[in-house]
């Protein structure tokens, strides 16, 4: 089976932070207010609001929407995909939860509102949850409204904050001797939380990609395509999840369905799909999101193949039903057998959850 895992963020990052420093990392806490290029273009130092100038021979940028070595220092374009994801906003609102008496949902749940959408999203002993809207359709105090009617009663008195979002990608991830990696490098809405996996894979691919002081340009060339194919691969999957929707029942809606600019790759696969379910075997690298994936949002929204594949016409359909009976057996014995996911989670980690923040 296919999995993945909820993390606290806050808590990921001091574990990382803890670990890196006692493997060795020197750790400054200090505002960055100027960069330092060299005369060929390359960043040479940081100047630092107390710590003075910070020399270096690879710098990455981690320095979230502001892009502040690889946009506003380095000019590197950033390419907005807000003609095809309209959203440009969120508002998170994290509700505790006492995971002894509430079963926690193993899953994240994600709905429509107006004019975008919710996540809920459990952990153990709180639940984060935010509305990505558009603000070209509703102003952000109608959506804080809008977002707590959603939520209900557990919302009162919890403050709301604001996040303003950039949808897009830094052009080229890696630029001269610097390489953005997270909202630097560029943001997707999260409507399938991908945000830690394209760091994970920032980071993976440039341990892989490690340059030497000559900074051959071919090895950059080779990471930012790398890079490029995965934003891709994501933007296109989320585009697919509005522009195959069926509601045209507000403006937002109406125009997600309308009006959407639809990247070439995508329109290329609708059309296939049209013609045969998801096949994306033939690819050289498996995407993050392929068949299966396309498959749960497409049957979904009813955006179905006119034919079925000619190849199922030698399948005899009894055996079909042999194995869809077997699936559903299976499903129905896990379900009896095992424990929910609360009771799971206190089994794996006992006293360490209650005591976690
Ligand atoms: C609304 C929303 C929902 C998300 N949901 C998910 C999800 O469900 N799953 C998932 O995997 N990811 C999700 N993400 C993405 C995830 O939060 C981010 O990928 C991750 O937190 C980004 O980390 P970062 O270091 O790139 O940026 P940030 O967390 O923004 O960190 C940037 C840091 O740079 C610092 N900084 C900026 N300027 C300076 C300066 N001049 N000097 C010194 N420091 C500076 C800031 O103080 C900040 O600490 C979501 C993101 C958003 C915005």
């Amino acid at each position: 089976m296919r999995y993945g895992y909820y993390l606290d963020a806050g808590l990921l990052a001091t574990y990382l932070r803890e670990k890196a420093i006692a493997r060795g990392v020197h750790h400054i806490v200090d505002d960055v207010v100027d960069v330092i290029l060299d005369p060929q273009g390359n960043i040479s130092q940081l100047k630092t609001e107390k710590s003075g100038n910070i020399s270096g021979e690879l710098f990455i940028d981690c320095s979230g929407f502001r892009g502040l070595l690889i946009n506003q220092a380095l000019q590197e374009p950033f390419d907005s995909y807000s003609d095809s994801l309209f959203c440009d906003r969120a508002i998170a609102i994290p509700l505790s939860t006492s995971s002894e008496k509430e079963e926690i949902n193993p899953y994240t749940t994600a709905t429509a509102l107006d004019s975008g959408w919710t996540w809920h999203t459990p952990l153990y002993n709180r639940s984060g949850n935010g509305y990505v809207y558009s603000s070209s359709f509703i102003t952000p105090e109608a959506a804080e409204q809008e977002f707590r009617n959603h939520l209900g009663a557990a919302a009162e008195g919890v403050e709301a904050r604001h996040i303003p979002i950039r949808v897009g990608k830094t052009r080229n991830a890696w630029v001269k001797n610097c390489v953005s990696i997270g909202l630097s490098s560029g943001f997707i809405e999260p409507l399938e939380s991908i945000g830690i996996f394209l760091i994970e894979q920032g980071i993976q691919a440039l341990v892989d990609n490690f340059p030497d002081k000559s900074f051959n340009p071919i090895v950059r060339k080779r990471y930012n395509k790398f890079i490029t194919y995965h934003y891709e691969n994501i933007r296109d999957f989320i585009v697919l999840h509005y522009c195959t929707t069926q509601r045209e029942d507000t403006p937002f809606w109406k125009a997600n369905k309308y009006h959407p600019a639809i990247p070439e790759n995508l329109q290329e696969n609708l059309e296939l799909f049209k013609a045969m379910l998801p096949n994306f075997d033939l690819l050289e690298r498996p995407p993050l999101f392929g068949d299966y994936s396309y498959a749960c949002i497409l049957l979904e929204m009813k955006y179905l193949p006119e034919t079925s594949l000619p190849r199922l016409d030698y399948l005899e359909q009894e055996e079909i039903e042999k194995e869809l009976d077997l699936i559903q057996n299976q499903a129905i014995k896990l379900k009896q057998n095992l424990p929910n996911h609360s009771q799971y989670l206190q089994d794996l980690h006992g006293a360490n959850l209650t005591n976690s923040k």
